[in-house]
């Protein structure tokens, strides 16, 4: 493990089965998902402080100007965003921080944190996308179109990301989604002070 964590983007449209993923994920890695914060209303099962901090408005704008927040954006006529204690708290165990994030603060992140590794996850068709959002229930129907409008603008920065991990079937998704953070954490450039130890040791 590196001594400080590192910082993971994973970005996709909405639906395609990214907190599944992170669920399995965080049992096989030393990945831990960031606790963002939000506006929107909280769906049925979900906790305060645990799947979302869920702020008003009010208290969410006061982050913002407090300086509270390492990035945010709206999003369907909600706000949503990570707090800067969040990550940092993570990432100072030595844990890589997971946020889970749409695109307008995903590109922040990399413009202001050009170390962060980047992850884009997408469903094999628009089609499955659909029919995932569909069967998960939690959305009316005029926020399901809303959602899937919002992919549509947001597919073509998958570009942008350094990785592209395809929902097709969870568990090679999970597998691939594994197999970057492994990847990473043995970057060369955490482990200069083992090797520096090591040739001293010779
Ligand atoms: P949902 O309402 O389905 O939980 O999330 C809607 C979208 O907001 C998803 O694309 C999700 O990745 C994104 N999102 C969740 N938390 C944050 C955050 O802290 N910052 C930003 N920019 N997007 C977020």
């Amino acid at each position: 493990m590196t001594e400080r964590g590192m910082l993971i983007i994973l970005s996709g449209p909405s639906g395609c089965g990214k907190g599944t993923m992170l669920k399995e994920v965080v049992k096989r890695t030393a990945c831990e998902v960031s606790v963002s914060a939000t506006t929107r209303d909280p769906r049925e099962g979900e906790i305060d402080g645990v799947h979302y901090h869920f702020f008003t408005r009010e208290d969410f704008e006061k982050r913002i100007v407090g300086n509270e927040m390492l990035e945010y954006a709206q999003y369907c006529n909600n706000y949503y965003g990570t707090l800067k204690e969040s990550v940092e708290s993570i990432r100072s165990q030595g844990k890589h921080a997971v946020l889970e994030i749409e695109v307008q603060g995903a590109l922040k992140i990399m413009e202001e944190h050009p170390d962060a590794v980047t992850i884009f996850t997408l469903p094999p068709t628009l089609a499955e996308l659909r029919r995932r959002l569909e069967k998960r229930g939690t959305e009316t129907q005029e926020v399901i179109e809303q959602r899937i409008a919002r992919a549509i603008e947001e597919i073509p920065f998958a570009e942008r990301y350094q990785y592209i991990v395809w929902n097709d079937k969870l568990e090679d998704a999970v597998d691939d989604f594994c197999a970057i953070v492994q990847a990473e954490a043995n970057r060369t450039k955490y482990s200069k002070e083992r090797i520096g130890a090591f040739t001293k040791s010779c």
